[in-house]
């Protein structure tokens, strides 16, 4: 593993935290976060995460991986890039979270939750997201890297926040050619790290659900190979390294409802070993809590990471329904 991720895995804070790099200078700012900046002039940032779930290692092997090459030279680098690992103290841990789901956190959510790990974290990322893009380049891109807990009918699929503007071609295509087969639009507001830099700072942003999660060195890597590769052309080459895809291949969904634990008699009526975008017909009970009841509206819907055991106020899941490709 390269340095940075090795330091941060260990709970080190590094000797040195500023240097040089092939054709770029780099920056240690905090445990988990670092700045690459090209010497080059760019019109590109990027905010590169993964590792916000600390059980979720495979994307932060990528990562590894992908900066072992920009040390050595192997990609010319063409953002400015803010390269965040998530929670690190879970990280270190192996557990999704120490207390609380830091994805439900940000955008000032993280005010409303006891002092914690979490808590703290949302706080510094938040500030320090909002302190890379005050100075960096205008255009601006946000990577999540995420894996699932569960299984899912798309193994692959990306997660995108609220955005009232049309989301351009380039960075959909980017997200197929990463080997995403489904983006799901979200429709309102949420508390993840995506939505934070979407709403906050108008990037394109995206949750990638690259596969399933399992511990370190236990990761079929060759599964995130299309992820790699496809990061590794952006970094060097940037969006217009895209090929143009004729018939765009991922299925598309926004977020019909969403299922919110209500309180201590809500009933999830979705089986814990439901997979990813398991379809449901038209009135299906999904969920109730005493005389309120939820169903499946549209014709059909797909559930997505539905969870019972979270706790009251929080999602319990999500409903879809399928559109057009944008
Ligand atoms: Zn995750």
């Amino acid at each position: 593993m390269d340095e940075f991720v090795q330091t941060t895995l260990a709970g080190l804070v590094p000797a040195q935290k500023k240097g040089e790099g092939p054709g770029f200078r780099w920056q240690w700012l905090e445990q988990g976060v670092i700045r690459l900046t090209p010497h080059s002039k760019v019109t590109r940032s990027l905010v590169l995460s993964a590792g916000i779930h600390g059980n979720e290692t495979a994307p932060v092997e990528i990562l590894s991986q992908v900066l072992d090459a920009l040390w050595r030279g192997e990609i010319v680098l063409c953002w400015d890039v803010l390269v965040v690992l998530g929670n690190p103290l879970a990280l270190q841990t192996g557990k999704r979270y120490q207390a609380c789901d830091l994805n439900r956190m940000f955008g000032g959510r993280w005010e409303a939750f006891e002092p914690g790990t979490e808590r703290a974290r949302a706080e510094l990322l938040e500030q320090a997201v909002g302190g890379f893009f005050a100075n960096s380049p205008p255009v601006r891109w946000h990577l999540d890297m995420h894996t699932a807990i569960r299984g899912s009918l798309h193994p692959r699929f990306g997660v995108l926040p609220a955005r009232n503007a049309a989301w351009p071609a380039a960075f959909l295509q980017w997200l197929e050619m990463a080997g995403l087969e489904a983006l799901v639009f979200h429709q309102t507001p949420g508390g993840t790290f995506t939505h934070f830099t979407a709403q906050y700072y108008d990037a394109l942003s995206c949750t990638m659900e690259l596969g399933k999660a399992m511990p370190f060195g236990q990761n079929n890597l060759n599964a995130f190979s299309a992820a790699r590769h496809a990061l590794e052309e952006l970094l060097g080459k940037g969006p217009e390294a895209v090929p143009v895809v004729q018939q765009p291949v991922a299925r598309c969904y926004k977020v019909s409802q969403q299922l919110t634990r209500t309180g201590e008699a809500f009933i999830l009526h979705i089986p814990d070993d439901t997979v990813n975008f398991t379809p449901f017909s038209k009135g299906e009970l999904l969920a109730e809590d005493g005389d309120n009841k939820q169903v499946v509206q549209q014709e059909t819907e797909y559930v997505l990471f539905p969870n019972r055991l979270v706790a009251p106020g929080l999602r319990a899941g999500l409903m879809l329904a399928e559109i057009p490709h944008p």
